[in-house]
C-alpha cells in the first residue's frame, strides 16, 4: 500500500519563518517516526542555502495522522545542513529540555483574512464594523465570522491527535484562538506548527488566508494577536513558595532583549501598554495582571504557589520552538 507522508519544515525567511511541505510516497509504511527516512529539499528556494550547494536535509521529528488525506501522515521535520548539522534556521534544535520537564501551553491567536479585501472576515469592503466589544467569545452571524473554518480546524487537530485544549473567538472581528498543551517543549512546538499547518491548508478550501501578524490592523483600536506562553517545570509546579516565583520572574528582567528578539516580528506595534499588553521596554509581573509581561495565574496562588507562569509577550507570529528555548534558558538561570 502507498502511504502519503507530508514532510513539513520551516523555511529560512527573516524575521518570520513560514511553513513549507512536500509529499513523499512510501510503500508499506509502518506509521512510526523511526521509519520516516531523512529527505532533502532545495534550500536555495527557501533562503536556506546558496544555489551552488543547495541541498538541505529534512530530519523527521514528529508524526501524526493526516486527518484530511487518505492513507496519510503529517511529518514535522528539523532542517539540517548538507553535513547533518542543525541549520541556523532550526530553532527546535536549540531547545534544552531533554527530560521533558518543561510543560508548555501556547495560546495561538490569529486572524481569518480575506485575501481579496485584505481585511479580516467580518469587515465590510469599505470602512469598519462596530468597535470591539461584542466579538470576544461571541455567537451569531452579527459577531462571529468564519466559525465553519474554526470548527473544521478543531476537528482536524483532534483527529490528528493534537492536544488542543480549547478554542475561542477573540476580541477583534475575525480573530480567533486555539490553545495547545504538551509535556515537553519540543512536542509543544511540534503540535503548534502542525496546527498552524492544518489551519493554513483548511483556509485554502475557503479562499481564506491566515494572518499571523501581531498587529494586522495597525495602530487602530483593534487588538493585536499574541501567542501567550504558559510554562512550568518541576520547580514551578511544586515550589510552594512565593519567593521561588519571585526569583524566577526576576531572572527574566535582565533578559528582556534576548526574549523580545524571538517573541515575533513587529512586536513593538503590539506591546504598547494598551489592549491587555505591557510595554515592550518594561518588564513586570503580577498575580492575575493581564497588563504585565508575565502573569502569575490565580490558579498558581490558589494552589499555594504550585503551578505555572504565563509570559504574555510572545506574539502570534513567533516560533514556539525559539520561544520555549529562551524561556527554558532563563528559568534554568534562576538561582532558586
Ligand atoms: P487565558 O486566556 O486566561 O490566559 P487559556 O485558558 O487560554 O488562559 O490558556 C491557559 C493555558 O495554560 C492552557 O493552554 C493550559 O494548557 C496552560 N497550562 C495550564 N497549566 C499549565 C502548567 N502547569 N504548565 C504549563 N502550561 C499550563
Ligand atoms: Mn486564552
Ligand atoms: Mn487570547
Ligand atoms: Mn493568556
Amino acid at each position: 500500500m502507498a502511504t502519503k507522508l507530508e514532510y513539513i519544515w520551516l523555511d529560512g525567511y527573516k524575521p518570520t519563518q513560514s511553513l513549507r511541505s512536500k509529499t513523499k510516497i512510501e510503500k508499506d509504511f509502518s506509521g512510526k517516526l523511526e521509519d520516516c527516512p531523512y529527505w532533502s529539499f532545495d534550500g536555495s528556494s527557501t533562503e536556506q542555502a546558496p544555489g551552488g550547494s543547495s541541498d538541505c536535509v529534512l530530519k523527521p521529528v514528529f508524526i501524526c495522522p493526516d486527518p484530511q488525506r487518505k492513507e496519510a501522515y503529517l511529518v514535522m521535520c528539523e532542517v539540517l545542513t548538507s553535513t547533518h548539522e542543525p541549520h541556523p534556521s532550526n530553532g527546535r534544535a536549540t531547545i534544552e529540555d531533554d527530560d521533558n520537564d518543561f510543560w508548555f501551553g501556547f495560546e495561538q491567536e490569529y486572524f481569518l483574512w480575506d485575501p481579496e479585501t485584505s481585511k479580516p472576515l467580518g469587515f465590510p469592503a469599505a470602512g469598519y464594523p462596530s468597535p470591539q466589544g461584542p466579538y470576544y467569545c461571541s455567537v451569531g452571524a452579527q459577531n462571529a465570522f468564519g466559525r465553519e473554518i474554526v470548527e473544521e480546524h478543531l476537528d482536524a487537530c483532534l483527529d490528528a491527535g493534537l492536544n488542543v485544549e480549547g478554542i475561542n473567538a477573540e476580541v477583534a472581528a475575525g480573530q480567533w484562538e486555539f490553545q495547545i498543551f504538551a509535556k515537553g517543549a519540543k512536542e509543544a512546538g511540534d503540535q503548534i506548527w502542525m496546527a498552524r499547518y492544518l489551519l493554513e491548508r483548511i483556509g485554502e478550501d475557503y479562499g481564506v488566508s491566515i494572518n499571523w501578524h501581531c498587529k494586522p490592523l495597525g495602530s487602530l483600536d483593534w487588538n493585536g494577536s499574541g501567542m501567550h506562553a504558559n510554562f512550568s517545570n518541576t520547580t514551578l509546579r511544586t515550589a510552594g513558595s512565593k519567593e521561588t516565583y519571585d526569583i524566577i520572574c526576576e531572572a527574566f528582567r535582565p533578559a528582556i532583549e534576548e526574549h523580545i528578539a524571538v517573541y515575533g516580528a513587529d512586536n513593538h506595534l503590539r506591546l504598547t501598554g494598551k489592549h491587555e499588553t505591557a510595554s515592550i521596554t518594561d518588564f513586570s509581573f503580577g498575580v492575575s495582571d493581564r497588563g504585565a509581561s508575565i502573569r502569575i495565574p490565580l490558579y498558581t496562588v490558589e494552589k499555594g504557589w504550585n503551578g505555572y507562569l504565563e509570559d504574555r509577550r510572545p506574539n502570534s507570529a513567533a516560533d514556539p520552538y525559539k520561544v520555549a528555548a529562551v524561556i527554558i534558558k532563563t528559568v534554568k538561570s534562576a538561582k532558586v
